[in-house]
């Protein structure tokens, strides 16, 4: 009988080969990394989601189509009548949902880069290849590289956050349907920063039957939940679901989610409150000679600024968490991210930048 002692002898070798996505500890640190709504929901609204947990049959599996919550989302997100909805345990599986349905031999996704890291990473979990299209050097879409791309390489499904992350701009929205009038596949508009942009593609959805919208709560202030949603054609829909591995969705998430969403003007005036934080915050940072500040559409404020690393590093000893993206792209060279807090940290995170840039 062979041994088997070694991981490297089983895994896969591009999965040896993976950095883990990496989570920074943040205990008792003002946390302005993970785009994180800062707020906790009203003391009634909590109390009431007490008395929903204490009453939940948890002895039980939870609704396996979550057909009360899928229609609490219809009604707060305005979703099409006409259109199915598939859920996820965080919209990044839904990303694995569809790349496992599209992963045939040669099968390619398509991103652009710098994207959403998880494009790239579920691409090789799930063993399809990724080829990321270099975005210009102010973020924008290269339109023309793209559809020279699609029509090279035909990729079996494009992914395009809007707005992007980590860069925070909403990309040219007719480019976006040159995109998908040009492509034979899928195209997957992520929109997880929504709510901070205004603009959407779901009204679009009628219209192009590649089409597929996602959407996440996490962003809107139930990161903890874990609920992330695709829209799209029921005939796409009916295939993903088949891979949605059962009860995805826990009772306490379906519980609490439907009773958020009954309220969903509590987390849109939250959202409110982070854009006009993000503009006072936008404005100061520009204020500021060493720094390039990226215009914006999400909850996160990208600057470019000489020796990022060891700025994150100061920040980080002084109890500050950012985000630092120098390193993980040529076109984010020395480029932190921040994401936009409370005022209190905000004001916090900004005096310390000041200080320390003028030491
Ligand atoms: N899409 C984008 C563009 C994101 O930035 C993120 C989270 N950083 C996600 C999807 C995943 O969000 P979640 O899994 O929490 O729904």
């Amino acid at each position: 009988m062979p041994i088997f002692d070694n991981p490297n002898q089983i895994i896969r070798p591009e999965i040896l080969a993976l950095a883990p996505y990496h989570v920074q500890p943040a205990t008792g640190m003002i946390k302005l990394d993970a785009m994180e709504n800062p707020y906790r929901l009203p003391t009634a609204l909590c109390d009431e989601i007490a008395r929903l947990a204490a009453d939940a049959p948890i002895n039980r599996y939870p609704d396996a189509s979550a057909d009360a919550l899928k229609f609490a989302l219809r009604q707060a997100l305005d979703i099409p009548d006409e259109m199915g909805i598939l859920l996820g345990n965080g919209s990044d599986e839904i990303i694995q949902i569809i790349a496992m349905a599209v992963a045939k031999p040669n099968a390619i996704l398509m991103s652009v880069e710098p994207a959403f890291v998880m494009f790239r990473m579920i691409a090789t979990f799930t063993h399809i290849q990724y080829m990321g299209v270099p975005l210009k050097n102010d973020f924008s879409l290269d339109l023309e590289a793209m559809l020279l791309a699609i029509a090279r390489y035909r990729p079996a499904v494009i992914f395009l956050a809007y707005p992007n992350n980590p860069t925070g701009n909403l990309f040219n929205a007719d480019a976006i349907l040159s995109v998908i009038q040009a492509s034979s596949g899928l195209v997957v508009i992520d929109e997880a920063y929504h709510a901070f942009a205004g603009a959407s593609f779901m009204e679009k959805l009628t219209h192009f039957p590649n089409l597929l919208v996602m959407r996440t709560l996490s962003k809107l202030g139930l990161a903890g939940l874990r609920l992330g949603l695709l829209v799209g054609g029921s005939d796409w829909v009916m295939q993903f679901e088949k891979m949605r591995l059962p009860y995805n969705i826990g009772i306490m998430t379906q519980l609490i989610a439907e009773k958020v969403l009954q309220h969903t003007n509590v987390l849109l005036e939250q959202a409110e409150t982070i854009k006009s934080e993000r503009s006072i915050m936008s404005t100061f940072l520009s204020a500021m000679e060493q720094l390039e500040v990226f215009p914006s559409d999400a909850n996160f404020i990208l600057f470019r600024v000489n020796k990022a690393d060891q700025i994150f590093q100061v920040l980080k000893q002084r109890n500050i968490l950012i985000k630092k993206l120098d390193g993980t792209h040529a076109l984010l060279e020395n480029c932190l991210r921040v994401t936009i807090g409370t005022p209190d940290e905000n004001q916090q995170f900004c005096t310390a930048l000041h200080t320390i840039l003028n030491h």
